[in-house]
């Protein structure tokens, strides 16, 4: 397995936080791994360090499992602005201070007011995170209600315990900056839900006039993810759709490239672990196989 970071495991490592999944579990089942035979080559960023050519050449077949981690920006102005952040980064940062590994300070919210942007798992996770790390106040802007929240009811449920306020109906139009350009406020409109579109979900209308601020000393944005897209990928025949999700045969999860396997959240688009399992599990099967021929 060759990994860019410089621990195993992904998104468990260092997106989902401890709290809610103890690093002990992920560690253990390295080790397993390691101990039925695999060779880990940490620090190695595929494209980078070492080109996929190479890791197909020395190999008889293979499996890209590189996520999707790309953040979606809400295009708003003042986004850009420095104490503004992605979901992903604060994650990452405050998991590395759990793991006593250097992490950038910046990222130290005790006593300040947050606001993250988003309604969905990710969102609840930042919320939760900058709660348990001391913040003043930590307020989640959601453009739609509490019924049409994307992410699951029990992490809702949870940051509101833990102390967080919701202000849902309210779609951030402005990141309010001061005159050095950082950001102290989140402005939004107000918002109504109509009637279903064909998604199923309730058409959203803003209320003109209803134009209102939230302070903040600082913003996470987390409006999701899109697969990363690799140039490897292309240069080896590897066909993506038209967002950006890897191209598999649903059967043996192999790519457009005999010999190339796939899947996770670089096919499905940002999901869940038991899917990327379920995925690297059928494509071991198909893999095996072909290997038998
Ligand atoms: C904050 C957060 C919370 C979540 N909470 C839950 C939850 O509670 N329950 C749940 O089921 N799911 C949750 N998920 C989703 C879940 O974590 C993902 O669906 C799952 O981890 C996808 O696995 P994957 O292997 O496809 O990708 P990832 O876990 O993203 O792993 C991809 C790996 O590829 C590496 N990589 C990428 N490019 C390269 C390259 N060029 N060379 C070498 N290595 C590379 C990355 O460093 C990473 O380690 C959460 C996601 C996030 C972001």
């Amino acid at each position: 397995m060759y990994e860019r970071a410089d621990r195993a495991g992904g998104l468990l490592t260092y997106g989902i936080p401890s709290f809610k999944l103890d690093k002990k579990i992920v560690d253990r089942r390295i080790q397993l791994l390691l101990d039925a035979g695999m060779k880990l080559v940490l620090n190695c960023e595929v494209g980078k360090d070492k080109t996929f050519e190479e890791i197909a050449n020395e190999h008889d077949a293979m499996f890209i499992g590189v996520g999707a981690t790309k953040s979606k920006y809400a295009s708003i102005s003042g986004e850009k602005a420095p104490n503004v952040y992605r979901a992903m980064d604060y994650l990452t940062n405050i998991q590395r201070k759990n793991f006593k590994e250097a992490y950038d300070k910046k990222f130290d919210f005790k006593d300040q007011n947050v606001v993250v942007v988003g309604g969905g798992d990710t969102a609840m996770d930042c919320l939760r995170t900058a709660k348990r790390e001391g913040a003043k106040s930590v307020t989640c802007l959601y453009r739609r209600d509490e019924l049409n929240m994307p992410g699951s009811k029990k992490e809702y449920k949870n940051a509101m315990e833990e102390g967080v306020d919701f202000i849902f109906l309210a779609s951030p139009k402005e990141i309010v900056l001061d005159e050095s350009g950082n950001a102290i406020a989140v402005e939004y409109v107000r918002t109504t839900l109509g009637a279903r579109g064909e998604d199923g979900r309730q058409r959203m209308e803003e209320v003109k006039g209803s134009e209102t601020r939230v302070n903040a000393d600082v913003v996470i944005m987390s409006l999701g993810f899109d697969p990363v897209v690799p140039s490897f990928l292309a240069e080896n025949g590897i066909e993506t759709n038209s967002w950006g999700g890897i191209t598999l045969n649903e059967e043996t999860h192999e790519t457009t490239t005999a010999g190339i396997y796939a899947g996770g959240d670089c096919y499905r688009g940002a999901d869940l672990v038991v899917t990327a399992a379920f995925d690297g599990r059928e494509a071991a099967r198909s893999i095996a196989e072909s290997l038998l021929e």
